[in-house]
């Protein structure tokens, strides 16, 4: 994703009130840069800050790291039914998966505790596939719905689930965005990257399980649903609903599953490929932009036809491409659809937006980041995508872009696992790492090595060694010294260099690498050399090495020499008779400053030295983002010179206003020739109040009015506005409320926790309750914050079961029952009952059905089927209660010519064969159906002799109220051979 138009936006608001008029232009131009990376990891943040709270992300490293998963999910079909009145969903998620490994008993679905689980059906056992669907217990807690299976699977066996679910599916951000544009129009659109499509529907929500996806909406019919691959079926129901299918061949990674719903204008190009094929480039546009956008991205046909030239053809062409406005910062690459800002419709940053979320397409979506840590291969490549358009604009636009990419001092961390997971360390280091890459292994192969890592993914997720294996597999290279100083490593070589014209002619360069901050490098450098005839251009390879000397031949005599004139590599240079500035191991920083408390600045020192050969003159410096926390206050004098080889050291100070980390960018300009003569460096310090003992919390927290069985929730920040660490540990007391954020063991000076807190009315009334922290702190060695809130009376909608078994049929007038209970405090008013599949309502008649609290109604459920086999479908029920408009209930039956009730005794000859078994597998299929409403058991014996000469028990199974067990191969199963057949006692005589 991108929120670069976004920061653009902060930073020229922002600008003005901070320090735009003492800064100079360079400093302002990559302030817009550096903002850019704070915006991107602010914006971020918030969408982590769910999983931060949820506990998913410890110690340094953002991203959890992901133990193999124990199911692959095949397929996602879900099924939405919108109510913007109330803001909620009731739907549905059907899925199919295997089990990896054997043992499977427990299947765990990643599905947000705020959403209402109403049922999980086993719609279909792959071992058993002409079962009866039936209710499977689950259990939901922490984020997780774990199912109990109703026996082990081993690895590859598969299963079909149906989840029924509700709830607003919307939390800070993430999943359903309830929303309004223009003159208050609704729009409802979805963000998930990282973690957030298990807020919107229930699924294996990690990057490296990708499933076929199709989405099923319904929705008011004045409003468009947009989502990924191909619209399958729209229908007007003609009761001011409609409802859109759509339905997506290519696999697609939960978080990259969009569904954006409103009154959008549609307008549609087209992208021809080279094969003369076509594809709809599709763009869904809020009305009031709809013109602007159209124009655009009109553009985007052409840029798919440049992006396709480089990487392979564009890898969902046989579905679409396309972007949908919604009211956030910047673009997300959701498959087939990208979200794209409406607010950076008309900007001069639309096509670099463009073309960053278009580039996903192939790397994010197509070819996916296996974990989070591994993000620098989405972002790094999306970004590379903007340059290499650039590129196909002309030289100069290529060569603006890649100075702007690159502000030196602002790329913190390595690119893999980087801390600040949506940094420009991650965005622009990353695109950097790519083309260091592609000047390393020249075009040919690195192009070659795309198409091959391109290849090996396809539809997959992939790792950064996957990229190094394609890359080494085309060049015949050994890419490990590359990998490690780029992508695990950290920083840049910095180069001192002299060079003298020589005999031949040709030129002697000695290079002498001296960072501080990093190992060695060893990398290919391009050299410009001057000449009494021109220029001449030549490669060097620069090894591992403190110090070393290279000698090129040339065809004229040398006058002048430039390193690297088209910016294909990240380093730091001076000639050796330059001065060169540099800040010594702690660079580029973050520089700590430590606790300030008022009256008590904190302070830092840089050690400033002149590594160069001539003398460094320092005429000006400040903090790009202004404001008086940091401010230098030794030397006191500027400008002043600074010999070869001397250290001055600047002496910060930094006084908080505020608690937490307080960051800066401490800008130096000098002679130094690097970056236009200016340095940067990331300064940091940490607020405090004051220098002893002080906690601080609200004395209360205060919910409102819920629905009885509803939930809200609601933040509560502790403080630790003191001087030193505090420990830890919470309890929460009253029933209706549980503290979701897991507690830190360890409260560190001058900073703020957040902690989130659910509150679920199960009665009408005041609730009050205490979250009560115990500290090591003197002063405050317990702090409690009162809970309040109320629960209003509500009606609240139970089914059972929750999907309904008709069983053998053979007539249209056999019913089954389904009851609705009301465990709310209010009356239910059941208002519409609409079927889909070949049911109806025994009764028939329409009209509200009313059920008072804590009663239930029996509603009559008839098969109109006629035909033979199996059938299906879903009764879904309208309903005043508020938090679920709708309930859907899977229905299914088996239809037989002339139903039999068998005798408690059931003999099944064996057939198969005329001549009897003999050394051959008897082979058929039996199959039992529990016509009862009672679970039955059947045992399973076999007859040697035939039906009368019964064996032993072999084996017992339980079948379900009105289902059927299909059991195939039984005799074959049970081990059995000779001639003979199987005797079936039942506990019941309803099973036949
Ligand atoms: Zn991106």
């Amino acid at each position: 994703m991108s929120y670069r138009f976004f920061s653009m936006i902060l930073a020229l608001s922002l600008c003005g009130i901070a320090a735009a008029e003492t800064n100079p232009p360079e400093v302002v131009a990559a302030l817009g840069l550096a903002r850019l990376h704070d915006a991107e990891s602010s914006a971020k943040t918030a969408q982590l800050e769910r999983a931060r709270a949820k506990g998913l992300i410890a110690g340094k490293s953002w991203a959890p790291l992901l133990e193999p998963s124990p199911i692959d999910v095949s397929r996602y079909s879900i099924r939405f039914f919108l109510d913007f009145d109330r803001e909620v969903v009731s739907g549905s998620v059907e899925i199919e998966l295997t089990a990896v490994h054997s043992d499977l008993t427990t299947v765990e679905i990643d599905a947000w505790s705020g959403l209402r689980i109403l049922g999980v059906t086993l719609l279909e056992d792959a071992a058993f596939a002409f079962d009866s669907p039936r209710d499977l217990d689950f259990s939901h807690e922490n984020d997780t719905l774990s199912i109990q299976l109703p026996r082990t699977l081993a690895e590859d066996e598969g299963l079909r689930l149906l989840v029924t679910y509700g709830g607003r599916a919307g939390h800070r951000g993430d999943g359903i965005n309830w929303d309004y544009h223009g003159n208050g129009q609704r729009v409802a659109w979805t963000m998930a990257e990282p973690f957030g499509a298990r807020v919107w529907w229930p699924c294996n929500d990690r990057p490296d399980d990708k499933a076929v996806v199709n989405v099923t909406v319904t929705a008011p019919n004045t409003y468009t649903v947009a989502s990924n691959g191909l619209v399958e079926s729209t229908t007007d129901h003609g009761d001011g609903t409609a409802t859109t299918s759509w339905a997506s061949i290519y696999p697609v990674a939960p978080y990259l599953v969009v569904m954006n719903v409103a009154d959008y204008v549609y307008s549609e190009e087209t992208y021809v490929t080279s094969q003369g094929t076509t594809m709809p480039v599709a763009l869904y546009a809020f009305p009031e932009v709809a013109d602007q956008a159209e124009d655009d991205l009109a553009v985007t046909p052409q840029m798919i036809e440049t992006m396709a030239e480089l990487f392979g053809e564009y890898p969902f062409i046989e579905e679409k491409y396309g972007n949908c406005t919604a009211n956030f910062g910047g673009g997300m690459e959701h498959q087939t659809l990208t979200t794209i800002s409406a607010a950076a419709i008309g900007t001069d940053w639309m096509p670099w937006l463009n073309v960053h979320e278009l580039g996903h397409q192939w790397w994010g979506d197509w070819v996916t980041c296996a974990d989070w840590r591994e993000l620098w291969l989405n972002e790094g490549f999306a970004t590379l995508t903007e340059w290499l358009w650039a590129e196909h604009l002309g030289e100069s636009t290529l060569q603006n872009y890649l100075a702007d990419s690159d502000n030196i001092g602002l790329f913190l961390g390595p690119v893999y696992d980087n801390p600040v997971p949506f940094s420009g360390t991650v965005y622009d280091k990353g695109a950097w790492v790519l083309r260091m890459l592609r000047h390393r292994l020249g075009d040919e192969d690195f192009f070659e090595g795309v198409a091959a890592y391109r290849e090996n993914h396809a539809g997959e997720a992939a790792t950064s060694e996957d990229l190094k294996a394609a890359f080494e597999g085309v060049s015949g290279r050994n890419l490990d010294q590359f990998f490690d100083q780029w992508v695990y490593g950290k920083n840049r070589p910095r180069f001192r260099y002299s060079w003298e014209a020589t005999e031949g002619p040709a030129i002697r360069v000695v290079f002498e690498q001296i960072q501080q901050n990093a190992e060695l490098f060893e990398m290919p450098l391009d050299i410009r050399v001057t000449t009494a005839s021109g220029t001449e251009d030549h490669q060097i390879e620069l090894g591992a090495l403190a110090e070393q000397t290279i000698e090129i031949p040339l065809n004229a005599p040398a006058t002048g020499i430039e390193l690297d004139p088209n910016h294909w590599s990240l380093f730091l240079s001076a000639l050796s008779d330059q001065p060169d500035l540099d800040l010594g191991p702690g660079y580029p920083g973050p520089f700590d400053a430590g606790q300030s408390f008022p009256g008590s600045p904190a302070s830092l020192t840089i050690p400033v030295t002149n590594v160069g050969g001539n003398s460094l003159e320092i005429s000006e410096w400040g903090f790009a983002y202004g404001g008086s926390e940091f401010s230098i206050t030794a030397p006191t004098q500027l400008p002043f010179s600074l010999a070869p080889g001397a250290t001055v050291e600047l002496e910060i100070e930094f006084k908080s206003g505020g608690l937490n980390t307080r960051s800066n960018w401490l800008w130096i300009r000098s002679n130094d020739p690097d970056n236009l003569g200016i340095t940067y460096a990331r300064v940091e310090g940490h607020g405090g109040i004051f220098p002893g003992d002080f906690l601080q919390a609200p004395s209360s927290v205060s919910f409102g009015n819920v629905p009885v069985k509803g939930l809200d929730e609601a933040t509560a920040e502790f403080s630790n506005l003191g001087g030193a660490p505090v420990t830890l540990s919470a309890t929460i007391q009253g029933d209706e409320f549980t503290l979701l954020s897991e507690v830190p063991p360890v409260l560190e000076p001058g900073t703020r926790q957040t902690f989130l807190i659910r509150f679920a009315p199960e009665t009408v009334g005041n609730h009050q309750g205490s979250l009560i922290f115990e500290t090591d702190s003197g002063t405050w060695p317990t702090v409690e914050i009162t809970l309040r809130g109320t629960g209003i009376s509500a009606p609240h909608l139970l089914v059972t079961p929750s999907s309904l078994a008709l069983g053998l049929v053979d007539n249209d007038t056999k019913e089954a029952l389904v009851r609705i209970s009301n465990d709310g405090t209010e009356d239910l008013h059941l208002l519409e009952f609409v079927f889909e599949g070949p049911f109806e309502r025994s009764e028939g008649s329409a009209g509200t059905i009313a059920v008072p609290a804590d009663e239930y109604r029996d509603i009559a459920v008839v098969s109109t089927a006629g035909q033979t086999g199996a059938v299906q479908g879903t009764l879904r029920i309208r309903s005043d209660d508020p938090t679920l408009p709708w309930a859907t209930i899977p229905l299914n039956a088996v239809w037989v010519d002339d139903a039999i009730l068998a005798e408690d005794q059931l003999a099944i000859p064996a057939t198969a064969s005329t001549a009897g078994l003999g050394g051959s597998w008897w082979s058929s299929n039996l199959v039992l159906l529990n016509t009862g409403n009672e679970d039955a058991a059947a045992d399973l014996a076999f007859s040697p002799a035939g039906p009368q000469t019964t064996s032993g028990i072999d084996r017992t199974v339980t079948i379900q109220a009105r289902t059927q067990r299909t059991l195939s191969d039984v005799v074959a199963d049970l081990g059995h051979e000779g001639a003979g057949g199987m005797a079936v006692t039942t506990s019941t005589p309803k099973i036949i």
